[in-house]
């Protein structure tokens, strides 16, 4: 008798760019792109796994990026913030309409717009099978995203950050520059960090290092990827402790 597979991971946290939701377009949300990655997201929830997502927010505060230039560090990051909430609500509405039940938890405190984070009730959403999607990053400027989802990774026990970009993994030079650059299948904080190569800001890098919690960096861009990766398959690059 065969039996299904099984994912390798029943917990992940998976860290999206604001980027990720632009598809062709210059800034904002794009529609197609964000139903086709929820759809990819609802693949794996339907096997089963935990998701909690976080989200960046360049794709809206590039429209922004004029204004806040010259502006005060903490102000403009409290906009970045704000807008990591807008990308939240925007994911978590297509992921509730396709079938998942999705909630926004956020580290700034707007409870007129979403919930606040309080992590025994992520652990809870987790549990009933609940999609989370964390916004406003940690909450306090001078961090990012990168360091949000490191630090949410970390307190709800997920056994992976899956850092979803635009290149399948990290390579040895810039593929895009470097036609002979390979792509590591996986190598170890510490090569990564004598390699100088980049995978997180250094914040988010030294957590998930400290409380060895594995990142794999992936193209949310190629389709069937994310379900790859939560059955373990040669897909990405994945740093180890
Ligand atoms: N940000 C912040 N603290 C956080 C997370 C984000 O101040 O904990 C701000 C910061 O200005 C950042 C912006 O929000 O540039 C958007 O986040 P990020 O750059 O990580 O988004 P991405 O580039 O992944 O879309």
């Amino acid at each position: 008798m065969t039996t299904a597979a099984q994912p390798a991971h029943t917990r992940i946290l998976l860290k999206l760019s604001g980027e990720a939701l632009m598809g062709d377009d210059a800034f904002g949300i794009n529609r197609s792109t964000i139903e086709r990655m929820v759809s990819e997201i609802a693949e794996v929830v339907g096997l089963g796994v935990q998701v909690a997502v976080v989200i960046g927010g360049g794709n809206i505060f590039r429209g922004v990026a004029g204004g806040a230039e010259g502006m005060d560090r903490a102000t403009a990051d409290y906009m970045g913030m704000l807008a990591t909430v807008m990308n939240s609500l925007a994911l978590a509405d297509a992921m509730n309409r396709q079938g998942l039940t999705a909630r926004v938890m956020s580290a700034i405190d707007i409870q007129q717009v979403v919930e606040p984070y309080v992590r025994p009730k992520a652990l809870q959403y987790l549990e009933e099978g609940k999609v989370i999607v964390f916004a406003a990053g940690t909450g306090n400027p001078f961090f990012t995203t990168d360091t949000a989802a490191a630090l949410r990774g970390a307190e709800i026990g997920a056994q992976v950050v899956l850092k979803a970009t635009k290149v399948d993994g990290v390579y040895t030079a810039d593929p895009m520059k470097d036609p002979t650059a390979t792509r590591y299948a996986q190598l170890s904080f510490d090569e990564a960090m004598v390699r100088n190569l980049g995978i997180m800001d250094a914040t988010a890098f030294a957590l998930c290092r400290d409380q060895k919690l594995p990142i794999r960096v992936f193209s949310i861009a190629r389709p069937g990827a994310l379900k790859r990766v939560v059955m373990g398959e040669d897909e990405g690059t994945l740093v180890y402790a």
